[in-house]
């Protein structure tokens, strides 16, 4: 059945249904002419959005309607997290030619809201329009989190540690056998799998975040969708500091190395310049360094790094290469990476 056949109504129909995962604060869902929710009191409201486009942002020839669909949801989740924050509702808008089939709206839909259970979040609106031109997927994501614990990017100081969450790289060699797996059928299956899992099925970091906010530790955060190198530039340009990474401190998840060396790519250039891993890259200084590397393996077994420091700004973003020079970082990143 198409699009056509059932028009927008009968879509938000489909859509709309089991959206509201935790009723406590919600006045109105889908259905009227806004939404409407509670704040909760003494809460900063965060909110992010992001807008994916077919054959820009993502092919449907590498993911499932309801990869894709849990996927959008959880690069936006990521963001929340980035900030210490907690995802409370989202709105989904979308754009789809009317040929195209119900059942891959249902999917996708089906994929968006399992994430959402996941993390408790709520669907509480959005729009549908026709798109001739291809799949257009829009979320907005609102979060919220403690006045005293945002954390923003712009705060980093010279001197402070740089951590990194979970290990880097996955996902770049996922999307590598994604599109050119006929080349790699040497790859064994398993170590495939773990990479292109990476790729399709990131885990937004909400659980680390959430503790690194808390200990009220970090000077600054970001997460990593675009490349450690850029998404770390980021951090250096907003808090005006210089940082040093050293090659041998980034971590690099294993599959992701064992890709490299099977395709003959340089595993660290997954990690450096690859993106959308979805880790956390955040700084603190020295003495609390170690602490909250100990306490997120306690709590939740997730391995942090600490790969460098920051330095002051005229000392620019440097890495020290497996060979002991030290280099300029350059923000190269996923689209470059894509050429
Ligand atoms: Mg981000």
């Amino acid at each position: 059945m198409k699009i056509s056949e059932i028009g927008e109504f009968g879509l938000i129909n489909r859509i709309s249904r089991d959206t509201i995962i935790n009723p406590k604060n919600i006045l109105l869902g889908i259905g009227d002419d806004c939404a409407a929710y509670y704040a909760s009191p003494d809460k900063i409201t965060l909110i992010t959005c992001d807008m994916l486009v077919e054959n820009i942002h993502f092919t449907l020839s590498t993911c499932s309607p309801r990869q894709l669909g849990r996927k959008s949801l959880a690069v936006n989740i990521s963001d929340i997290a980035a900030m210490g924050g907690i995802p409370r509702h989202t709105l989904l808008s979308l754009g789809a030619s009317s040929d195209t089939s119900v059942e891959f709206i249902d999917q996708l839909a089906e994929g968006i809201k399992e994430e959402a259970k996941l993390f408790e979040v709520n669907v509480i609106g959005g729009d549908t329009v026709r798109s001739p031109l291809g799949l257009v997927i829009n979320i907005t994501l609102i979060g919220e989190v403690e006045p005293d614990l945002v954390v923003k990017r712009s705060t980093a100081r010279p001197g402070d540690l740089i951590i990194v969450t979970g290990e880097l790289g996955g996902s770049a060699a996922g999307l590598i056998l994604l599109l050119e797996g006929e080349k790699y059928s040497a790859i064994p299956l398993n170590i495939a799998k773990k990479v292109k899992l990476a790729h399709l099925s990131p885990v937004p970091r909400i659980k680390e975040g959430r503790i690194i906010a808390r200990e009220k530790i970090a000077t600054s955060m970001i997460d990593i969708s675009d490349g450690l190198a850029s998404d770390l530039t980021r951090i250096c340009e907003a808090s005006a500091v210089g940082a040093k990474v050293y090659a041998s401190e980034v971590p690099i998840l294993p599959a992701a190395k064992e890709v490299g060396k099977l395709i003959k790519r340089d595993p660290l250039a997954f990690a450096l310049y690859g993106g959308e891993d979805y880790e956390l890259l955040f700084t603190v200084s020295p003495k609390k360094a170690e602490n909250i590397v100990k306490l997120i393996k306690k709590e939740l077994d997730i391995k942090l790094s600490i790969i460098g420091e920051v330095r002051e700004k005229q000392e620019g973003i440097k890495i020290e290469n497996l060979q002991g020079k030290v280099v300029d970082l350059q923000p190269k990143g996923y689209n470059h990476f894509r050429g």
